[in-house]
């Protein structure tokens, strides 16, 4: 499964979302589908879950009148049939089907707490992530009319994607993994944000082993396949809800071990307080890992 794909089971399996964040959700997929207006209403998806979640948020809104097919090679197209039924839908969201554009009604999204929810609706309907292993890459395929409207809601959480035509379309994208960062946390993507942050860990680590080529090459093996092993250990404590559990002291060193995956037992052992010798360090970590387990 992609990385993408997997994001977005864990986007549409959020629960206890508040009544008013669930409607923005729901508005954010329905108004970044492939069309929403009075003449034609639909979403084009290879993602069935999607799919699925659109369909009975519009099937609620419209009532009757909406269709779900799926080709053979797996893309979903979801519809609302009648005009009736499409007024019904726009009309829930403040529109009168008489707009001259597609924009976002700012009424929808008025709460602090409902941006969220709708920045994560918009994904599930036009947004795509690279698989980290691969490259660092968010983006969004948006009609050209909610360009601006879009930016200045991802403006909100301090995001400035960019800008790029492709084949007709138009996409806000980002690379910066930071960045990527703070949408997966905004969207409440816990688990993603755990699993981007453990390869970009062992990338950034890489990419150091990389330059200190004067190092011995055996020594830095051991000492980065420990690094290693103690990282996944406290990723996997977090994934398992332990982490905020730890003694003081132990989480202080788990945490200072994900901040600098490079440095050595020693190093780390002098950034406590108070400082603890290198064999000190290791009995804690070693304490982590078992825990772990
Ligand atoms: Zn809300």
């Amino acid at each position: 499964m992609s990385f993408s794909t997997q994001l977005k089971q864990e986007l549409l399996s959020i629960e206890n979302i508040k009544p008013c964040c669930m409607l923005s959700e729901t508005y954010g997929l329905i108004l970044f589908s492939k069309s929403f207006s009075k003449r034609s209403m639909f979403l084009n998806t290879e993602n069935s879950q999607v799919a699925e979640r659109y369909y009975s948020c519009i099937n609620r809104l419209a009532v009757d009148g909406v269709s779900f097919t799926k080709s053979d090679s797996g893309k979903c197209k979801v519809s609302v049939n009648s005009e009736a039924s499409r007024l019904r839908v726009l009309s829930a969201f403040g529109f009168s089907g008489n707009e001259r554009s597609r924009r976002i009604n700012w009424a929808n999204i008025e709460n602090d707490c409902c941006l969220y929810s709708f920045i994560r609706g918009v994904f599930l309907a036009c947004g795509n992530i690279s698989d980290p292993e691969k490259s660092y890459h968010v983006e969004f395929c948006v009609p050209y009319s909610l360009k601006n409207d879009l930016l200045r809601v991802l403006g909100e959480i301090e995001l400035k994607p960019k800008e790029i035509k492709r084949n007709n379309n138009y996409y806000l994208y980002f690379k910066d993994s930071e960045d990527i960062l703070t949408l997966l946390a905004s969207i409440g993507a816990n688990n993603s944000v755990l699993e981007f942050t453990g390869v970009k860990i062992f990338k950034d680590m890489r990419n150091n082993i990389n330059r200190k080529t004067n190092f011995e090459n055996a020594n830095l093996d051991r000492t980065v396949n420990a690094a290693l092993v103690q990282t996944e250990a406290i990723l996997k404590l977090k994934k398992q809800g332990k982490f905020n559990t730890l003694p003081t002291e132990l989480r202080q060193l788990a945490q200072l071990r994900l901040d600098n995956p490079d440095l050595s037992l020693k190093e780390i052992g002098e950034m406590l307080e108070p400082p603890l010798s290198r064999s000190g360090v290791n009995h804690r970590l070693q304490k982590l890992i078992n825990l772990s387990q």
